[in-house]
């Protein structure tokens, strides 16, 4: 894919930069709570170089403008913010938990009304349309890796005059594009793939709507949620390797989740790569690549924290996107009561398949022992 003139492998490691004469090859960390007045910079909370260099640099991968924010949740509730008292919010039963607790407790104080659909059911999201404020989207779902039509329902969305929002951290925005199929705009979790190295926490919305642009930038300000200036240098510095950490990572979890589907200790295997997950057409047909998560399913909650806990190699351990491969069973955590007590979630990282798969199969083989 590209974006305008190059690449996204290019723009990557390109975009961002201070291209004036004697300026530092990639922008540094600018430790500063004010700034001299005449300046562009002015005080800490109202914008900072680094996060402008990082900001643009995911504004071009994304094809739209960005705003970064101090993490995924911090992006995500400066866009619920914006609604009305009392606005309806559609969202998909399987989406981050963070959302969905997020708009639970909103929706606890009567400040909005969520509705849960199932999103891989088009069918039912249009349903689920009428009479709501804002679509939000998250694909592939998360844990079971379930795509949702972006296409279709942005654009049913968008004929009932409903924004929509598409929470693109699984995908990143070099498997997949929301702002050009029509969404209002994009989030991220810039923690998890962009930033890379499992160091850091920052979120990013990137959106076309000038005017969504400017609130959006002017709430961030007045909620202080705003990023370090360290985590956005380090964040732009992982994005700089985003494309070749990606392509690593879901080639090794495409080869990972077709050896999980052969071994007969595993019931489920829930990855889009596969050809026959009941996602693998529309994923095929709406991203460049299948991504890096996979989720599968063991008989129960004791084989499954059995096995994890059997990993020499796979760290257990909530979050994702890291190089380094990570394992989570997500019905630990309350809220996640819809998702099978066995189903292991896992973020495949860049260590070698083959020693991931050791690791994997030993755990399963040493189940049978046990
Ligand atoms: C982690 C995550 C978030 C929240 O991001 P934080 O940086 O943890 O605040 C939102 N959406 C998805 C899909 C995530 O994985």
């Amino acid at each position: 894919m590209t974006s305008g003139e190059w690449h996204f492998e290019t723009l990557a490691v390109a975009a961002g930069r201070d291209e004036r004469a004697g300026a530092p090859l990639n922008v540094p960390p600018t430790f500063a709570s004010t700034f001299r007045d005449g300046g562009e910079y002015t005080y800490g909370r109202w914008g900072n170089p680094i996060w402008s260099a990082f900001e643009s640099a995911v504004g071009l991968l994304e094809g739209g403008d960005v705003i970064a924010f101090a993490s995924g949740q911090a992006a995500t509730a400066a866009i619920i913010e914006g609604l009305p008292i009392g606005a309806t919010v559609l969202l998909p039963a399987d989406a981050y938990l963070g959302t969905r607790s997020f708009l639970a407790d909103l929706a606890s104080r009567g400040r909005v009304r969520t509705r849960l659909v199932d999103m891989t059911d088009s069918a039912a999201a249009e349903a689920g349309l009428a009479g709501a404020d804002l679509l939000w989207i998250e694909t592939p779902t998360n844990p079971h890796l379930g795509i949702v039509d972006l296409a279709r329902l942005v654009a049913s969305a968008s004929t009932a005059g409903i924004p929509s929002v598409v929470d693109n951290t699984f995908a990143t925005p070099l498997l997949q594009r929301p702002l050009d199929h029509g969404a209002t705009a994009a989030v991220h979790s810039a923690t998890k793939y962009l930033g890379g190295h499992s160091d850091l926490l920052m979120g990013a919305v990137a959106t076309r709507d000038h005017d969504l642009f400017e609130q959006l930038r002017k709430r961030r300000t007045l909620h202080g949620a705003i990023p370090g200036s360290m985590e956005a240098f380090l964040a732009l510095r992982g994005l700089r390797t985003l494309p070749v950490r990606l392509e690593r990572a879901q080639r090794t979890a495409q080869v990972l989740a077709e050896r999980l589907l052969n071994h007969p200790r595993v019931d489920r295997v829930h990855y889009p790569g596969l050809p026959a997950d009941p996602g693998h057409e529309l994923a095929g047909r709406q991203m460049n690549g299948y991504g890096a998560m996979i989720s599968f399913v063991v008989d129960d909650a004791t084989s499954a924290d059995r096995l994890a806990a059997s990993f020499r190699l796979i760290v257990s351990g909530t979050s994702l996107g890291g190089v380094e491969t990570t394992v989570d069973r997500r019905n630990r955590w309350p809220g996640e009561e819809h998702v099978a007590p066995g189903l292991l979630r896992l973020s495949v990282g860049l260590e070698h398949g083959d020693d991931l798969w050791n690791d994997i199969e030993s755990g399963l083989d040493g189940l049978d022992r046990a």
